[in-house]
């Protein structure tokens, strides 16, 4: 079978194949009718450089930062910051030189990040062989246009390499005139180097075409009269040049070159087949070309007596049996052509090896269009949609054949071809593997254990893609589906999910190009949700819940073959250059797969019934508690076990065993996380807290975070009636949050790894809440996906904060931005690398009503003039996050930041500081188990004048007495938790929570260090941070008084 053969040199996979090998079928040239415009005769054609005549920079940055893990679009804003007098626009005037500009480049693509950019290899890369290579398609339309009599010219912004030689790297001969930027010190938009490029043509404006890819260049160009065509995809824009010059700018077959020594075939003989088959008499040579990258099976493209044929042929040496199979090609087509599905037209299957070496079929020339760039440029936005609703249409065809009534019964196995397919990837991923990829280990785990109830099977065609389609030049039709290699009987789903893996890549992808960095409303094309409707529509089928899955599925599956590709290229098998660039990206893809995984476990667990989302109902149902059990006397790791006061409380709403059964299970399965992943690992992570690293994130708080996600342990805590429809979050009531976050309390890293820590969850709260779409877009997505991290701004040393009206750093409208400045301090969070937003709070008015001063704007913590001072909480700096002093000095920041609108900051602070602070209450209560659970394990095993610790009067009071207070804090919880009718009527438990569960804590937490002895202190148990967080937080969480005030106020009001 193919799968085996996959990566069986010289089969190239069919990453290659696919990404080369379809243009077979492009359209012959001339066949596109051309008009001339105004009748204007041109007399030269100007080209730009980078993104015209070779990749843009702009392209490469994209891909070099994605197998760097630098932050998307770092290498574009630095190249563009300063405008005229940046860095970038100094080299291209020659003004610095290449290690001056690497110096001043690289520093501000570090400032920007936050992170070292190696941007020697960036440039390196840029300027390399591989990357700095003219599109074959250009080096075409020269030739055809200085055949034609026109001159060609190249005017480019270029720099001067270290070796004081202009990059250039270019046939020369091609160009009557050659201008750099670096040569006269002049750069594009300026005037005088246009007129400089004309004037050593000897033409007028009118006479020449430029062609760029960057609006400013040609606006510039087009005020002095020359005409214009922005290139954003070189075949597009050639297209439009042969419109305007009104001739053929391609040559002969696209995608052809003539036959290479070692794939030549016997000619002779081929003739005398084709005569034979074809029934011709007339004679005339053959015409022989081979189809680039055909690699996998070789493919010629054939004319004899005007008639245009494909030749598809094994590969020549020996080969496992069941590999290239031509044959399958041949009969599938065949019997799918009999069906109306449309397929070249496929003429003869030649098993004679005696003709041509080895056994080929051949079928028609399918003249048509080949859309190469999913994102179909230079098209209507109506045209785009008609194209992918043709996609869509084709491709029920073909999942509506019978299989039985075509004879391909037997074409593949019936049922579980998820599962084998699943096996084979593995398989084949294992073979390959060359390091541990963390979310490949977690998908091959995932999948097996998620797959869908119900496949249907049908044909299936195994890569159904859009460049695997010839569609008619004028009308949104398919007229044929090519490619048919990976073709089986299976479940048509796949299919589906495969057609939308462009929806996922960004346009930078090499190999498979996608469109995951276009606004899809405006290409119109349908989005990947509305295009799986649409077929369910179409089939008559239910719609797909699970497509997620499916996605997970098709992306592992590409995954799997980029490190094929990959391997080979280390063992030097591989046939292309390009394999080992595109096999570093296995782990790219294997993280997008991850991600539907995620996705589909949240939706699965969405879709667990609850009878009403508000108000739970409760069961008394309990299940044993966990056998976990500590080990060794010094465990760092000692859980609480269960408690006798919580085992007897039954179905109470402040027990676990209240939880609905979805919930329920939740809480087991984080129990179970806790036990397994977190606990364990904190020695490794404190360690990491006390080394010269801590200022960076913990590799090891990365990979769990991966799994929780993986366990659908994440975003738990965002409150179902801030998010009724689940959209961002695991949907859960203050109750049940309470249960999974007195769990998560029990260590210190856990509510990271389950992406429920503060500052984050009031941020990710404030923002579901009042954000806008495009705020939502820009930092609630990736603050729910664990990418970035947040802070919030709002206590100021200079006035006594806990007043929140006090405060005053100023926000002041200038032009269309907001400047700020002010002095902050024990800001946490805001020295973590990851952390990308600071959420403020300044007054826009210092004069409007006490409470409508405030206001408060979403900052990107790159906007300049950020001087941030660690501070420590009795000598700990908590790294990598902290606790800065911060000063804002003259920032500035979009409108568009401010949330909701000004005035408003007050209303907004005291929004996210309702729900989001008793999640610390529910974590002391987790603290103060693990405490006692500590102690009472010590207290057990510890002996002191002859008995052990815990047969100590003293000892034994103090453990009662901690089991109470911890009791005694929960009820005030779950009191609170209770009252469902709000933030605004529960704020008396607010308060009375605030103020008992952090001394509770501290008081609980004291008696567990005394009953340890000095060991209490230390840092081989977590009771010292646990007492200095328990501290702190009566003042983070506001001070006691404040709590106590709002109680008096409260109580005096309605209790007299
Ligand atoms: C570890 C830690 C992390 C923090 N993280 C953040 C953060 O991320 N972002 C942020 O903006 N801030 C943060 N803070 C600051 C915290 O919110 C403030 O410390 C708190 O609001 C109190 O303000 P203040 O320090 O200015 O004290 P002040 O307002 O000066 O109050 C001082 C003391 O006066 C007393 N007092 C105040 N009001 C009353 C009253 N009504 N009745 C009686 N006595 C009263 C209290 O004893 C109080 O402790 C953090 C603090 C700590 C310790």
């Amino acid at each position: 079978m193919y799968v085996r053969s996959c990566f069986q040199s010289p089969c190239l996979q069919w990453v290659w194949r696919t990404a080369f090998l379809k243009h077979t079928q492009r359209r012959h040239q001339g066949s596109h009718q051309w008009t001339r415009l105004g009748g204007s005769t041109y007399r030269a054609v100007i080209f730009d450089m980078g993104g015209v005549l070779i990749p843009s920079p702009g392209r490469v940055a994209a891909e070099w930062e994605v197998q760097n893990r630098i932050p998307s679009g770092t290498i574009l804003k630095a190249l563009m910051e300063g405008g005229e007098n940046g860095p970038w626009m100094r080299f291209m005037r020659a003004e610095i030189t290449a290690e001056g500009f690497l110096r001043e480049f690289g520093r501000l693509c570090s400032e920007m990040s936050k992170t070292s950019v190696p941007v020697d290899s960036f440039f390196s890369l840029l300027t390399s062989e591989r990357v700095a290579k003219q599109f074959p398609v250009m080096t075409e339309a020269i030739t055809q246009i200085r055949a034609k009599g026109l001159q060609t010219a190249v005017l480019s912004n270029n720099f001067y390499l270290p070796n004081q030689k202009s990059f250039l790297p270019l046939d020369r001969k091609q160009f009557d005139v050659i201008v750099e930027s670096c040569v006269e010190g002049i750069c594009k938009p300026d005037p005088r180097i246009y007129k400089l490029c004309l004037e050593r043509l000897g033409l007028q404006p009118s006479e020449s075409i430029f062609l760029d890819d960057l609006g400013p260049n040609l606006k510039a160009a087009a005020r002095l009269g020359i005409h214009t065509i922005k290139v954003n995809d070189p075949e597009t824009a050639l297209k439009e040049l042969e419109a305007l010059l009104g001739f053929t700018l391609r040559v002969g077959v696209p995608n052809t070159r003539p036959v290479k020594k070692m794939m030549e075939i016997p000619k002779d003989s081929l003739e005398k087949y084709l005569k034979d088959l074809l029934g011709i008499q007339t004679t005339g040579p053959l015409e022989l070309l081979q189809f680039d990258h055909g690699q996998s099976n070789p493919t010629y493209y054939i004319r004899l007596a005007n008639r245009d044929l494909v030749l598809r042929k094994k590969p020549p040496g020996t080969l496992l049996p069941s590999a290239h199979a031509i044959e399958r090609e041949f009969r599938i087509m065949k019997a799918l052509a009999n069906a109306g599905v449309p397929v070249p037209n496929v003429l003869d299957l030649c098993e004679d090896s005696s003709v041509i070496g080895t056994p080929f079929y051949v079928m028609e020339y399918c003249p048509g269009l080949i859309y190469k760039d999913p994102s179909l440029p230079g098209l209507e936005p109506s045209h785009r949609r008609a194209i992918y609703t043709a996609m869509n249409t084709v491709l029920c065809k073909i999942h509506s054949v019978d299989p039985q009534a075509v004879g391909l019964e037997d074409y593949g196995k019936q049922g579980d071809y998820i599962l084998r397919q699943v096996r084979t990837w593995v398989k084949q991923y294992r073979a390959s593997e060359t390091s541990t990829i963390p979310a490949m280990e977690r998908l091959i785990e995932w999948l097996p254990l998620h797959l869908p109830c119900q496949q249907r099977t049908t044909v299936v065609h195994g890569d159904f893609r859009l460049d695997n389609l010839v569609f008619h030049p004028e009308k949104p039709e398919v007229l044929a589906v090519l490619d048919w290699e990976l073709s089986t009987l299976g479940d048509p789903l796949a299919d589906v999910a495969c057609s939308c893996l462009a929806h996922y890549l960004p346009s930078s992808f090499p190999v498979l190009r996608g469109f995951n960095d276009c606004d899809l409303t405006q290409l119109g094309i349908p989005a990947a949700e509305e295009y799986f409707r649409m077929y369910c529509l179409q089939m008559g089928l239910p719609p797909t819940e699970n497509w997620n899955f499916y996605m997970a599925f098709s992306f592992f599956r590409v995954a799997a073959v980029l490190q094929g590709v990959y391997k080979q290229s280390l063992t030097g098998q591989a046939s292309s250059t390009c394999a080992e660039q595109t096999g570093k990206l296995t782990e790219f893809v294997s993280n997008l797969a991850w991600d539907f995984a995620v996705k589909e476990g949240f939706r699965v667990f969405k879709e667990m019934p609850f009878k009403n989302p508000l108000t739970r109902s409760c069961h008394t149902w309990a299940r044993p508690q966990s056998q976990w059990c500590p080990t060794g006397t010094r465990s760092y790791s000692s859980v609480p076990e269960a408690s006798p006061a919580h085992t007897s409380r039954g179905g109470l709403v402040i027990s676990p065993a209240s939880l609905s059964p979805p919930v329920r299970e939740l809480y087991h399965r984080l129990k179970h996380f806790m036990e397994q992943c977190v606990y364990p690992a904190e020695p490794e992570l404190q360690s990491h807290q006390a080394s010269a690293a801590r200022w960076s994130p913990s590799p090891l708080i990365e990979d769990l975070k991966e799994k929780a996600k993986a366990e659908g342990l994440w975003n738990l805590f965002l409150p179902l009636e801030a998010d009724p429809e689940k959209k961002y979050g695991a949907g859960l009531t203050n109750v049940e949050y309470a249960h999974l976050s007195e769990l998560m309390g029990m260590s210190l890293y856990a509510p990271e790894v389950c992406n429920c820590s503060a500052p984050d969850t009031g941020n990710m709260e404030l923002l579901v809440r009042y954000g806008t779409e495009a705020q939502k877009a820009r930092w609630l997505i990736p603050l729910l996906e664990g990418k970035v991290r947040s802070c919030f701004a709002m206590t100021e040393p200079q006035v006594a904060s806990s007043d929140a009206t006090n405060i005053e750093a100023s926000i002041r409208e200038e032009d269309s931005f907001y400047v700020i400045n002010g002095h902050k301090w024990w800001i946490t969070g805001i020295l973590d690398p990851r952390c990308q937003l600071c959420v403020f709070m300044g007054k826009t008015d210092p004069h409007a009503p006490r409470h409508r001063q405030q206001s408060v704007l979403l900052v990107p913590m790159d906007t300049p003039g950020i001087k941030i001072q660690p501070l420590t909480v009795y000598g700990l700096e908590d790294a990598p996050g902290g606790h800065g002093e911060v000063r804002f000095e003259h920032l500035r920041v979009p409108k568009e930041n401010m949330v909701l609108g000004p005035g408003r900051g007050f209303e907004i602070a005291q929004g996210r500081l309702g729900p989001g602070r008793i999640h610390h209450c529910m974590r002391l209560i987790g603290f103060s188990e693990r405490a006692l659970a500590l102690m009472k394990a010590h207290v057990k095993s510890r002996v002191a004048f002859g008995k052990p610790l815990v047969e100590q009067g003293t000892v034994l009071a103090d453990i009662v007495q901690s089991r109470v207070e911890i009791e005694q804090a929960r009820l005030l919880v779950a009191a609170h938790l209770m009252d469902l009718a709000g933030n605004k009527a529960a704020a008396l438990d607010i308060a009375m929570i605030k103020m008992v569960a952090p001394s509770m804590a501290s008081r609980v937490i004291d008696r567990a260090i005394q009953a340890f002895g000095a060991a209490g202190l230390s840092s081989d148990y977590p009771l010292a941070q646990f007492f200095t967080w328990a501290r702190a937080l009566r003042f983070a969480d506001g001070p006691d008084e404040v709590h106590r005030a709002t109680m008096a106020m409260l109580e005096l009001k309605h209790r007299i």
